[in-house]
């Protein structure tokens, strides 16, 4: 006997969020899983395929191009312009969606704070829409197994905002009575990241989004059959005590290339390179750890061609780089080592989670089984 699944997103949900946030109201089952070295553009992959980053290629917004320059290498132009000119966030905004149109991407694309000349080396790997895509980067999603299957599958679209995306999601559960539902909540996320954990933003969030969830609940149970209800995060998330500004280290690391996220500094070049790299990052005593490609292989992050780097600074949980290529001072940041508190994500359902479901690798199966397909 199979069930209709109905899942629902929510970003940043970690332990700790689910706890402040009540556990959402009915579902009494809880848990809690490990998750991936990265952001949520490699968390959500992980999340739809069952794959490791090693696998499915995915864990920064931006990777390295590969020969002959990536997607991104005629935004150099915007160098051309005065800096308070190009960074200005209504012309990335508009820079981004010409790159969108003209380039066919689908997927999540936002140039933050990148400096130009950064654009000529770099890329974007999430070129197409990941709840629509059939792939990603080989593996196949529960979500296209089960269109695969010839089941009913809805994924809420991402690119709409907050409040219409619900709206839609409700009304397409009531009127087409999927059997697969994937909802998705962005806004506990981006308040995190603005207020921090104990903020009356945060809370805000999580009350709209238990609202939400019940009545996307209430929605899937009216079509009628057994429903299985899966509320999961990809990560949680870490206030911040510490802002580490970066641009003196990158001064003396002028000729390397190098990329700031948020929580790491990635870098590429021969073993020389990166020997003086390593050098000037340990002279500078941040608070992190250097990993090189043995400890990223060790945490299942893509290595095969260096994309995301052939070694990286990573700082400890509660630093932050400010500012960084991706922005700028938060009071809240995810993307710390797999096992600081904030890389867990939550799980909780109205269905008993497995015991092996323990890891954001585990969901993918449970859902397929739950539904009935093969991978
Ligand atoms: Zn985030």
């Amino acid at each position: 006997m199979h069930s209709r699944v109905l899942i629902i997103f929510v970003d940043a949900l970690g332990p700790l969020q689910l706890e402040a946030a009540g556990g959402f109201g009915g579902l009494p089952y809880r848990g809690q899983l490990r998750g991936i070295l990265g952001y949520s553009c490699g968390a959500l992959p992980t999340l739809l395929t069952g794959a490791p980053p090693a696998r499915h290629g995915r864990m920064c917004l931006f990777a390295q191009a590969a020969e002959g320059g990536g997607v991104l290498a005629p935004l150099a132009l915007l160098g051309l312009l005065p800096r308070v000119v190009h960074e200005r966030g209504r012309l990335r905004r508009l820079a981004a969606w010409m790159l969108a149109r003209q380039a066919r991407l689908t997927g999540y694309v936002e140039l933050y704070r990148v400096p130009p000349e950064v654009f000529r080396w770099l890329d974007l790997p999430e070129r197409e829409d990941l709840f629509a895509a059939d792939r990603i980067g080989g593996c196949e999603t529960f979500l296209s197994a089960a269109r695969r299957a010839g089941l009913r599958v809805f994924a809420a679209p991402w690119q709409l905002p907050e409040e219409q995306r619900w709206a839609h999601t409700e009304a397409v559960l009531r009127e087409q009575r999927p059997d697969l539902v994937f909802a998705y909540a962005t806004e506990l996320d981006g308040a995190l990241h603005r207020a921090g954990n104990d903020s009356a933003e945060a809370r805000l969030a999580m009350r709209r989004i238990t609202t939400r969830i019940e009545r996307a609940c209430e929605a899937m149970r009216a079509g009628g059959g057994e429903v299985s209800t899966i509320v999961v995060g990809d990560h949680g998330m870490a206030d911040i005590g510490r802002a580490v500004d970066p641009r003196g280290l990158l001064r003396q690391l002028r000729g390397v290339r190098a990329f700031v996220d948020s929580t790491m500094m990635r870098f590429w070049g021969d073993d020389r390179t990166l020997a003086r790299a390593r050098a000037l990052v340990e002279r500078a005593e941040l608070p992190g750890q250097w990993l090189d490609t043995g400890a990223l292989d060790a945490r299942q992050a893509p290595t095969h061609g260096a994309p995301y780097g052939r070694a990286l600074f990573l700082l400890e949980e509660g630093s932050l780089f400010a500012p960084s290529f991706v922005g700028g001072a938060m009071r809240g940041m995810h993307g710390y080592d797999v096992d600081s508190p904030s890389a867990l994500a939550a799980i909780a359902s109205d269905t008993p989670i497995p015991e092996g479901c323990r890891s954001l690798t585990d969901v993918a199966p449970w859902v397929r089984s739950l539904l009935g397909v093969t991978a």
